[in-house]
């Protein structure tokens, strides 16, 4: 492609950044789309065209509301930009324009389920339901494979809100998840659910670590803790040491393994108690991880 059409594309990618702005605005409000025109949150006063400019607007107000003076949110220049990205991003993986639309569509509704799960543990079931058919256009060629990762990404939540009722009478799944991991399913492919739901679980260990931490000490569970560190130091050296090859390293790596396999039974473990009882220790959006690892799978 030219650098004309580059331009084209980044323009139109800044612009769609600032629609699914209003997309996450909209969906927390739960007002329409289209109706009434863009207005500043905490104001209320309705915008004129040259607020709603994409990255221009934030850096020429430097970041204040026009009429009172209040911050804007930094969120609206950043998913200006992962706009941009995302567009970027589906005319370089090498795809047809088809599919580039199908990849647009498919990660801006997923960056924008991201966004109001992290604020307000909110989804939008249409948004993440409409991700289905976009991922069965994308795998068109495969059709039954992508039916399969719907239909197994939809059981298995389903299975395990079951699980949680029956046995620990806790809410382990939202019907937003249940929806979204269909749609992952649809993306990936029953082939290929297995694998992108354990980066997803890793990714999503990885995003709500911080905050676990903060909360088992919060909560004094220093026992966890030490486990915690300690199923991270084993994992680190499973994945560093899975290349070495010397005199007995395959015995190191399986003492190793057993180790995590040990203390990541114990997490489990006390994870399930923190469960029974009301200090869930950390709240975990979903809908990032899932993202990220489609991002993974388009990649
Ligand atoms: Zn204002």
């Amino acid at each position: 492609m030219n650098s004309i059409t580059w331009i084209f594309i980044c323009l139109m990618g800044l612009c769609w950044g600032s629609f699914l702005n209003v997309l996450i605005v909209r969906t927390l409000s739960g007002e329409s789309i289209v109706s009434p025109p863009s207005k500043c949150p905490k104001c209320e006063h309705q915008l004129y065209w040259w607020h709603n400019i994409p990255i221009v607007s934030f850096m020429l107000l430097q970041g204040k509301c026009y009429f009172c003076n209040k911050s804007i949110s930094i969120r609206y220049p950043i998913v200006e930009c992962l706009g941009l990205v995302i567009f970027i991003f589906a005319f370089l993986i090498n795809v047809s324009f088809f599919d580039a639309v199908a990849v647009i569509f498919i990660l801006s509704m997923f960056l924008v389920l991201s966004f109001t799960d992290v604020k307000e543990q909110k989804i939008s079931s249409l948004q993440a339901l409409l991700i289905i058919p976009a991922g069965l256009v994308f795998n068109r060629y495969d059709i039954f494979n992508s039916l399969t990762g719907a239909m197994v990404g939809a059981i298995l939540p389903l299975l395990f809100i079951y699980i949680g009722k029956k046995f620990f009478n806790k809410t382990t799944f939202g019907a937003g998840d249940v929806y979204m991991l269909s749609a992952l399913g649809s993306v990936v492919g029953g082939d290929k659910l297995c694998l992108f739901l354990i980066y997803a679980l890793l990714i999503q260990f990885v995003l709500i670590l911080p905050n676990y931490v903060v909360n088992l000490i919060r909560l004094n569970k220093i026992e966890t803790l030490k486990y915690l560190i300690i199923f991270i130091i084993t994992c680190l050296f499973l994945y560093v040491s899975r290349n070495i090859s010397f005199m007995g390293s395959n015995v190191v790596i399986v003492c190793f393994f057993l180790t995590m396999l040990y203390f990541a039974y114990k997490l489990t473990k006390d994870m399930v108690l923190l469960l029974k009882t009301d200090e869930t220790p950390a709240k975990c959006p979903l809908a990032p991880a899932l993202f990220i690892s489609c991002l993974l799978f388009l990649c």
